[in-house]
């Protein structure tokens, strides 16, 4: 981000934090919804443009406050027509930011944090490690900037269609800066996403989970990844804190705020680790009768990873299982490969902050 530290930074705000921003100046609530349009959908970069504004208010703007977006370092386009930008991040860091267009919707597939702490095995940015929380501003920052430099889609609207919390990090580990950048992308002043098109998908924090079904209900993908706890512990770590009894409790109690929206449940394939049909076959048990629907994701490769990816038919057998026990059970498409874009490949640029190796990870599996 170019950001002023001394200035307020506006693209991060709800229009709550705005109102009262905009009172301070002495200025009516209205101003908050003026200057959301502006930003977020009129692609306003500074203050001298908005001229429904009186001319000293946009001069005490220009004094106090900016719009910063994020500076994108690069940006990559696969042959399957997926962008992946990288953002700067400050200190010489990264962040990947994906957009996958399909016909008739266009998903971003946006980052929350610079790495992830939670280290899970099969994950490229859980082997960089951690460096920090992206603000609100910079989680919106992606949307927004996305829309200002993609061409809008046929139907006139702005690119992004739908915002999936699947890049780098773990949103309910930034709940601070999750919540206000959740309404932002809800609000009819600024991107108007349903519910239904804003999805966030953790690795599994309970308690935030519980607070995110009260405060901003949206679509919500958990990455299971395995059907009991011994093999999750080693997979996803977070687990031996938060097993899948209670994780699977805080689902329905979640689902049930929605009249029973489905809940997705994202399971990385990894050859001879969790792929047999037994695994089908407990991973049905657990999520049979109850508003979830299982989105099984090729495992993809990054460098330094132990994994291999399961057979194409290997996917099919369990698939099938799935279904014929009843459950709703799909296999996510691996688009952008060719640039490193696909799920669990963003690793962007971080300095770990918490030292996590490389090798502990591999002992960690190594000894299961
Ligand atoms: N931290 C959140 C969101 C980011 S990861 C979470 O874990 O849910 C988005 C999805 O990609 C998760 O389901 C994650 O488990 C999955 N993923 C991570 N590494 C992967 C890999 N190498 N191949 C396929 N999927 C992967
Ligand atoms: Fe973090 Fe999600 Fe990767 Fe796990 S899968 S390390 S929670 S980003």
């Amino acid at each position: 981000m170019q950001a002023d530290s001394t200035k307020q930074n506006l693209v991060g705000l709800s229009q709550p934090v705005l109102e009262t921003f905009f009172a301070d100046l002495g200025e009516k609530p209205f101003r908050a919804r003026q200057l959301m349009q502006w930003i977020h959908q009129r692609g306003a970069d500074g203050f001298d443009v908005m001229t429904d504004m009186s001319k000293s208010l946009r001069a005490q703007l220009n004094e106090v406050a900016e719009i910063a977006l994020p500076q994108a370092v690069s940006e990559q386009r696969s042959v399957d027509g997926t962008v992946k930008w990288l953002f700067a991040a400050g200190g010489g860091q990264a962040i990947e930011t994906v957009f996958i267009p399909e016909p008739g919707r266009g998903t971003l597939c946006i980052s929350s944090q610079v790495g992830c702490a939670l280290n899970c095995a099969f994950c490229a940015t859980g082997a960089q490690g951690f460096n920090r929380n992206l603000t609100s501003a910079e989680i919106v920052g992606q949307v927004c900037y996305a829309n200002r430099v993609l061409p809008p889609r046929a139907s006139g609207d702005p690119a992004v269609s739908n915002v999936v919390f699947m890049g780098m990090g773990e949103p309910l580990a930034n709940y601070r800066s999750l919540i206000p950048a959740l309404e932002i992308l809800l609000s009819d002043y600024a991107y108007g996403l349903s519910r239904r098109r804003i999805t966030v998908s953790t690795s599994g924090i309970v308690p935030q989970l519980k607070r995110l079904g009260d405060d901003c209900n949206v679509s919500l993908a958990v990455s299971l990844h395995a059907p009991n706890d011994e093999l999750r512990s080693r997979l996803v770590p977070i687990n031996s804190m938060h097993p899948i009894a209670e994780l699977l409790q805080a689902c329905w109690a979640y689902a049930a705020k929605r009249a029973n929206r489905y809940i997705t449940f994202e399971y990385v394939m990894l050859k001879g680790i969790n792929d047999s049909l037994q695994h089908a076959e407990q991973l049905a048990a657990l999520l049979r009768d109850k508003p979830a629907k299982i989105n099984l994701i090729p495992f993809n490769p990054f460098s330094g990873s132990d994994f291999e990816r399961s057979s194409v038919a290997t996917i099919e057998h369990f698939q099938r299982r799935l279904r014929d026990l009843g459950l709703i059970a799909t296999t996510r498409k691996t688009r952008g490969d060719d640039i490193n874009a696909a799920c669990g490949q963003l690793a962007g640029k971080v300095s770990d902050r918490i030292r996590v190796r490389l090798g502990d990870r591999k002992r960690r599996v190594a000894a299961s």
